[in-house]
């Protein structure tokens, strides 16, 4: 096959990114947008020897769980890779993929994994926005995402992960600027003044964070903006976030408050966290919670045990698990974080939590080596690439009775829990849950036990 070439072709599966693949004679082809059951005609575009990249031209037969998704925006965007799926193949495609890492790199053949736990409305879950704003060529301020693999805006103030409220506000910004003739950042020539907006909503307290990152350290007329962005119910702090650095990194270090709280609250079953413009917080909370109840169900606590909470972030996890337990350690990298952490703690008058600053990696051999640390139980929940050699080498030589890995990628945890099986611990529970539905990742809560 050549470049150029159109030919059909039927999608029999779906790979880890969510691309549709299809065969013709053995000849493999992955095309972005097309989904499993489709028959297409493609666009070849770059040919190898087995396989080729594809462009989807034209949908011949729609696959039995095509929809029409809320956005119209999914193919440019890049956000959303599986929003045309409905949510149970969604849900089907999350579970296969969790299974297929578990055989392939765990080889675990027959693990049981128990069924994906989905939400009832897979859409408007996110607490958490960031959208950028540029210029169009009419010189008006707009904001939108960024084309798939670009920086380039493509206009939208309404995305369906997100709240409601969000358009509302980024409404409101974009008269602010016409108004006043504020002009957005310009990536390129590094001039211009609004660079993003973070906007969050705590879901139970409805208490609303605006934070305008800015390429300076004032902004004409804030009154104006305030007066405007306090007309919404719920708004609770307005703020500026600082960043003069030529740079994809969204955030800067420096906050300036303008009106309102230094933070917003929110809960997570019964704990309140205290959340500010900087902190990491789950973006799904209604999943979260979920995921926290069988993290804390594996762990299976009766108020006597040690546990360690690795990779803690803000402590959520931590405090969840200090109710039922009679100590918990809790390590995270990010300083800042555990600033949060030990806030949190004493927000909620929880006294049993004591927190490192550190990686994991390195704290938990310390600890052990020089101070005979002690667990009961050990949880984990690290980024993408999982743990770190050095650390799971460390938790078997502890020999806690239990493990539970919390895990954002299904290939990173296969290998892991090899490593763990291997060396004396039985694989009991493989829960999947999905935070981030119309996207293709999937997150795992799993439960190790300590072979007799
Ligand atoms: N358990 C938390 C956060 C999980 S995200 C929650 O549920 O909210 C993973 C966290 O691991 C991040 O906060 C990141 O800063 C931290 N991290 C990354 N590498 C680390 C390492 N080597 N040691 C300790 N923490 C690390």
């Amino acid at each position: 096959m050549k470049k150029n070439d159109l030919v059909q072709v039927r999608i029999e599966d779906m790979g880890v990114n969510g691309e549709g693949i299809g065969k013709i004679d053995g000849f493999a082809l992955f095309v972005k947008d097309a989904v499993i059951g489709d028959l297409v005609e493609v666009k070849i575009m770059k040919p190898k020897k087995n396989y080729a990249y594809a462009r989807l031209e034209r949908i011949l037969e729609p696959s039995p769980h095509r929809v029409e998704p809320l956005c119209k925006m999914h193919r440019q965007c890049g956000g959303c890779q599986i929003q045309v799926l409905d949510y149970q193949e969604q849900l089907r495609f999350k579970e296969n993929k969790v299974k297929n890492h578990l055989k392939r790199i765990g080889g675990f053949a027959d693990i049981s994994v128990l069924p994906i736990i989905g939400m009832e409305t897979p859409y408007y879950y996110r607490n958490k926005a960031q959208f950028p704003f540029g210029t169009d060529k009419a010189g008006n301020p707009i904001t939108g995402f960024y084309a798939g693999r670009t920086h380039s805006i493509i206009p939208n103030t309404q995305c369906y992960l997100g709240v409601d409220k969000n358009q509302i506000i980024l409404e409101k910004i974009l008269d602010y600027m016409k108004q006043n003739h504020v002009k957005a950042y310009d990536e390129v020539s590094g001039s211009g003044l609004i660079r993003h907006v973070l906007i969050r909503v705590g879901f139970v307290t409805k208490e609303i964070m605006v934070c305008l990152v800015i390429n300076g350290r004032n902004l004409p007329q804030t009154d104006k903006l305030v007066k405007s962005l306090c007309e919404i119910e719920g708004m609770t702090s307005i703020s500026l976030n600082v960043n003069q650095e030529k740079t994809n990194v969204i955030l800067g270090q420096e906050l300036i408050y303008l009106w309102g709280e230094d933070y917003i609250t929110d809960f997570i079953g019964d704990i309140k966290y205290q959340i500010s413009p900087l902190s990491f917080y789950q973006v799904n909370p209604v999943q979260t919670e979920k995921l926290y109840k069988s993290a804390l169900e594996y762990a299976g606590l009766t108020g006597k045990e040690t546990v360690w909470d690795l990779y803690c972030g803000i402590g959520t996890i931590s405090l969840f698990l200090a109710q039922r337990a009679k100590e918990v350690y809790g390590v995270e990298l990010v300083p800042q974080a555990i600033e949060d952490a030990r806030k949190n703690a004493a927000l909620n008058g929880i006294d049993n939590v004591k927190f490192f600053v550190g990686k994991a990696e390195e704290v938990l051999p310390e600890q052990y080596e020089t101070n005979y640390v002690y667990a009961d139980v050990i949880v984990v929940d690290p980024p993408r690439k999982g743990c770190d050699e050095t650390l799971l080498n460390t938790i078997v030589q502890m020999q806690p009775l239990r493990v539970v890995y919390v895990s954002c990628d299904s290939a990173t945890l296969a290998r892991d829990l090899r490593y763990l099986v291997d060396r004396g611990y039985e694989l009991k529970r493989v829960q999947p849950v999905d935070m981030f539905p119309a996207t293709v990742h999937v997150e795992t809560v799993c439960l190790l036990s300590k072979v007799k």
